[in-house]
């Protein structure tokens, strides 16, 4: 086993790791910015060190300083989280070369799923379904109009290389899929440092629902059950949760038994998770797969009692998985909220600063997981997420109403958050209905 685990990470997915670490008798350092030398992840780490300046790029990005710090503290594995470098080849491959163990799946895996042209390809080789659209990367703009007049507008245009709900265009014509053409290749070489696009069919309300999974070394794989995630906006997830209302038993059965023949095909060995998107008529399509831990992984681990953090790194540590298909029950339900510091009544703008008092809600059926703390700064460097809070209940109805219960309790002074925009969300009738796709929150006047 481990003795020591680097965490390659910030926020609350640090705290998480440097929690699953604790319970298993593993030391834990700590790395950090500038700006976030009094952070919680760094005071509840065993050690720490300071990686660079507040920008990114400086420092949760500086490849070389973080595999450095691991190798002066003798940490034998790295633990990237989710964003940063948790899907990053060069990076896990670089942790192999110097002798430390990259907390993923191996780095072809990574590699083969982390460009979504490729995993496609491989999904459709393994008779997985995946939405119409292309099987290579498109060369140019020419080819592009002639593949979506084959499978008709609207179209998505897509970066190979994109995440985070980011390089994603809507196109209904060939004017505009001309014009947008460059731009996107320029857009995706900036971002994601790989100018790759593909096209899909552009699936009209579907709901997002994915499927976590878990794979070990010696070829087991389990999954936990599905989250639906298509209470969106921009591509980006707001509120996660399980089950989903309206997916159908027999369908449920078969997306699980499709997202285990997905990690079969790449020999999946982590947590990961297979997203799918679910139209008007139950039909499913493989989008892309996510190497990584999740943000939303608490409304599994509330449904299973399974501790997907500990499960990941038993893994990468060379264990096989204790837990078999037939133990695993999810039962009642389970939501989360992400709360971000962000102006949800105007245009979501995020709204950096200092928080000045907070009061986290508790009682029963609750989980909260978030990195604040008195007088701390929220950084304009990094994502937005204040908090995650994650309801359980017997059924929706008991999950909701916690839910609404915590929301009220939460205080967060100093910055703008988007916990009222939560409250509105609860009260909606067709969310509370099940009646929602990803473009709910579009046809929605009051979350614009
Ligand atoms: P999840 O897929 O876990 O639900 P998100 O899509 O919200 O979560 O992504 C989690 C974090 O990782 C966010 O901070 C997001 O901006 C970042 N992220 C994910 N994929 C990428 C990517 N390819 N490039 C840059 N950031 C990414
Ligand atoms: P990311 O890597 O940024 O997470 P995804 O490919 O997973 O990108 O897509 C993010 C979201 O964009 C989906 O959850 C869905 O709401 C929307 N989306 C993606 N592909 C399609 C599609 N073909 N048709 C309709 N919506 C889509
Ligand atoms: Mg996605």
């Amino acid at each position: 086993m481990f003795k020591k685990i680097l965490v390659a990470n910030r926020g609350e997915i640090a705290l998480r790791i440097i929690r699953a670490c604790g319970e298993l008798g593993i030391e834990t350092v700590a790395i950090h910015s500038e700006a976030d030398r009094d952070s919680l992840h760094v005071r509840f780490a065993d050690e720490s060190v300071c990686v660079g300046k507040a920008e990114s790029s400086e420092s949760y990005l500086n490849k070389s300083r973080i595999i450095s710090s691991a190798l002066i503290t003798s940490a034998e594995a790295i633990h990237p989280g989710y964003g940063f470098l948790a899907e990053d080849v060069t990076f896990a491959r670089a942790c192999q070369d110097s002798g430390i163990c990259f907390i993923g799946p191996l780095p072809d895996t990574l590699e083969s799923m982390g460009n979504k042209i490729e995993a496609r390809k491989k999904m459709q080789e393994a008779e997985v379904p995946v939405i119409p659209g292309s099987t290579g990367p498109l060369i140019d703009a020419e080819e592009a109009v002639n593949l979506a007049g084959t499978i008709g507008y609207p179209v998505l245009l897509k970066a190979a290389a994109g995440g985070g709900g980011k390089g994603i265009r809507f196109v209904d014509n060939d004017l505009s899929l001309e014009n947008n053409f460059i731009l996107a290749q320029a857009e995706a070489e900036v971002a994601f440092g790989n100018s790759e696009l593909y096209l899909e069919k552009y699936i009209d309300k579907p709901k997002h629902v994915e499927i976590q999974v878990l794979g070990d070394s010696f070829g087991s794989v389990v999954q936990l059950g599905e989250r639906d995630c298509s209470i969106q906006r921009k591509h980006q997830k707001l509120v996660e949760e399980s089950p989903c209302p309206t997916l159908n038993e027999d369908v449920r059965r078969v997306m699980g038994e499709t997202a285990i023949l997905a990690c079969r095909t790449v020999e999946y060995q982590s947590a990961g998770t297979v997203e799918f998107l679910l139209d008007e008529n139950q039909d499913f399509y493989f989008i892309e797969m996510n190497t990584r831990i999740q943000v939303e992984h608490p409304v599994t681990e509330m449904r299973t009692g399974v501790d997907l953090l500990k499960e990941q790194i038993l893994i990468a540590a060379g264990k096989p998985l204790k837990i078999t298909q037939s133990e695993i029950a999810p039962r009642g339900h389970a939501i989360e909220c992400r709360i971000n510091a962000e102006d949800p009544f105007n245009g979501f703008l995020p709204c950096p600063g200092r928080v000045t008092g907070f009061h986290i809600p508790g009682g029963p059926g609750l989980r909260v997981d978030t990195h604040l703390h008195e007088d701390c700064y929220i950084s304009p460097y990094y994502d937005s997420l204040l908090a995650k809070i994650i309801s359980f209940g017997n059924d929706r109805n008991e999950a909701v109403s916690r839910m609404k219960r915590a929301l009220s309790e939460l205080v967060i002074e100093g910055v703008t958050h988007t916990a009222p925009f939560h409250l509105e969300l609860l009260k909606d009738r067709d969310f509370l209905s099940g009646n929602f796709n990803t473009a709910f929150l579009e046809n929605k006047r009051f979350f614009k």
